[in-house]
């Protein structure tokens, strides 16, 4: 059995940040990711991070546009910690090896995105993930932590109230360990793969998540599924909202520019919410193109000119090229949204700690709540790195006065006992169909627009899947890179999230940010100025509710 004070699982720029923040702090740490940590999807992030050191902008600007995106639900008290937080946090990932893009006088170069009164977003290209991920990557490099490369957490040990420990399988042997630990900060990242299309990798489905729920933790305003309104076509590669930014236009069949219409003082860089809506109200009523993957709308680069899109977009440029045959410099490229982001996540405070003790949370498996009902482009790129420091700050202190944790002989067993199950049955589920069909049930029924009836036939569908979940087969019993039987485990995890989202979207009956009701298309702040929580039971997910921090801002119309 492994044993460590601190352990962060996740390897993304959440967790890293958590864990040299913990090591710094004096503890022994470690590290542990399903992934090489260069592969996280924070490597994929394009667009940039936010930080208000324009001349012009101000804190209290992003702050108010954070308030304001998130249709009033984020927490204030969390929104104004994270805006102040911003320059410093840049300038260290900055200090720490990161090569950001600059303006013509050395200063850091910024692009508007959606939602924001000022530029404020902070680039490398459109490879600004990468170029943070590797810096901070380099920067743990000197210290000193125990890395637990592509092993995936299973399960949560927690005993009288307390985390204890888990336990993770070492994909490269198949075998099951014990890992003993005071804390533990799960950094796990995105759920998207919930959806059949998403911007966010395979490797995104949420297992942190549905970890933390299994062992008691209470999930935060699930329901609330940002959609990103510029997926490439067919593949659903994210087309950053930096494109815009640069000065990209969204057209529809006729060549107008819609978003004249759905917003008419920013257009195109209003809030992902809107621009998503407005682009399959384009097409539903018969304006948008039609292709063999469905309807789109045109994302227009070409009047910027070959050297601006080459050098400012140079991986989009790539994209398009590779996998929709498009040339942005001269052609439109044809886009259409996809899930994006989860505004929900594991329920936290301000420094990551969750309702049980010892466990704590951080990034996009979080939820502070400092994006409410929808998030702005370029804050969780931000929100990482702020929270991810908080997590490691308090895992470290926690763990500092915890008593020893107590693993007793037969939790491993337990713990690996359903999933040996799954690989003893001669006959049962195929995790990959049913792993299909949730896609399509979430795409169908919890997409951008819901309503009461798609909604309860989305319980009902996830429902029976999760019953025919009971019955996985994994055909392929052998021990190294069973990928039959990760995909079993990701698939049964991501089906306890569907559940969660589709209940919880059903029993919000109004509409606010990235939750859109037909049936109740209006915000409802009598009623649902509140936070969704959820606790695990075995008849499915029982919610409660909580009230949403205010420090200044009074709700008012959202108008873009
Ligand atoms: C294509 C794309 C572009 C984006 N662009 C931007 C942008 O420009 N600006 C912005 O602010 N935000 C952007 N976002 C959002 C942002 O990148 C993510 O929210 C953020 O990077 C998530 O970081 P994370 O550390 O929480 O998770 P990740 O970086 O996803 O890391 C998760 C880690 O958890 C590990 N893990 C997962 N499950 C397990 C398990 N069971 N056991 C062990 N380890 C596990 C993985 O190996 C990985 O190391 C983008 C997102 C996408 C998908």
């Amino acid at each position: 059995m492994e044993r460590h004070e601190v352990v962060v699982v996740g390897a993304g720029l959440a967790g890293q940040r958590a864990a040299l923040a913990a090591v710094q702090a004096g503890r022994d740490v470690a590290l542990l990711s399903k992934l090489h940590p260069l592969r996280s999807h924070s490597g994929a992030a394009q667009g940039g991070i936010n930080a208000a050191v324009g001349a012009e902008d101000s804190v209290e600007t992003h702050i108010f546009d954070t308030v304001k995106g998130s249709d009033y639900l984020g927490d204030q008290d969390a929104i104004e910690f994270f805006c102040r937080e911003a320059g410093p946090t840049v300038v260290e990932m900055e200090h720490f090896g990161t090569i950001f893009s600059r303006a013509d006088d050395g200063s850091l170069a910024r692009r508007p995105f959606g939602g924001a009164h000022f530029p404020r977003t902070i680039y490398a290209a459109d490879r600004t993930g990468l170029a943070l991920l590797q810096a901070l990557w380099e920067r743990l490099g000197s210290e000193t932590l125990t890395l637990y490369e592509e092993w995936d957490v299973t399960r949560l040990i927690v005993r009288d109230g307390r985390v204890q420990g888990l336990v993770a399988l070492d994909r490269a042997s198949g075998e099951f360990h014990e890992v003993a630990a005071r804390a533990v900060v799960l950094a796990t990242g995105p759920a998207g793969r919930v959806y059949a299309k998403t911007t966010n990798a395979h490797s995104c489905t949420g297992d942190g998540i549905a970890v933390a729920y299994d062992a008691g933790a209470l999930l935060k305003d699930m329901e609330f599924v940002q959609f990103h309104p510029t997926a490439l076509l067919e593949s659903s590669i994210l087309i950053t909202e930096g494109a815009r930014g640069e000065g990209g236009l969204l057209k529809n069949a006729s060549g107008e520019r819609f978003m004249v219409r759905y917003a008419p003082h920013v257009q195109e860089l209003a809030s992902r919410d809107v621009v998503s809506r407005a682009i399959v109200t384009e097409v539903r009523e018969g304006r948008g193109f039609q292709g063999p993957f469905g309807g789109y709308v045109h994302l227009e680069l070409m009047h910027l000119g070959k050297e601006r899109v080459e050098s400012r977009l140079t991986e989009i440029c790539d994209y398009a090229r590779r996998f929709a045959g498009i040339d942005p410099v001269t052609e439109p490229i044809p886009v259409y949204p996809a899930q994006h982001y989860m505004m929900g996540g594991i329920g936290t405070d301000l420094h990551g700690a969750t309702n049980v003790r010892g466990l704590f949370a951080a990034g996009e498996a979080a939820c502070v709540s400092i994006h409410g009902a929808n998030r702005l482009g370029g804050n969780s790129l931000l929100e990482t790195l702020v929270f991810g420091k908080q997590a490691g700050v308090a895992a470290a202190a926690y763990a500092a006065g915890a008593p020893a944790p107590e693993l007793h002989s037969t939790d491993l067993d337990e713990a690996t006992a359903p999933l040996r199950a799954w690989s003893s049955r001669s006959e049962g589920e195929d995790p990959s169909t049913l792993r299909t069909e949730m896609q399509r049930t979430m795409e169908e029924c919890v997409g951008i627009y819901r309503d009461e009836a798609s909604l309860m036939e989305g319980i009902r569908r996830i429902r029976a899947l999760r019953q025919r979940a009971e019955r996985i087969r994994v055909v392929d019993r052998s021990g190294v890179y069973n990928l039959n039987l990760t995909d079993a485990l990701e698939t049964t995890h991501m089906l306890e999230l569907a559940e969660v989202i589709v209940v919880g979207a059903y029993a919000r009956t109004e509409s606010r940010g990235a939750h859109a009701r037909t049936d109740y298309p209006k915000r409802d702040d009598a009623r649902w100025m509140r936070h969704t929580l959820a606790r695990r039971t075995p008849e499915g997910p029982a919610l409660d509710y909580a009230p949403v921090a205010f420090t200044r801002f009074e709700p008012t119309e959202r108008v873009y």
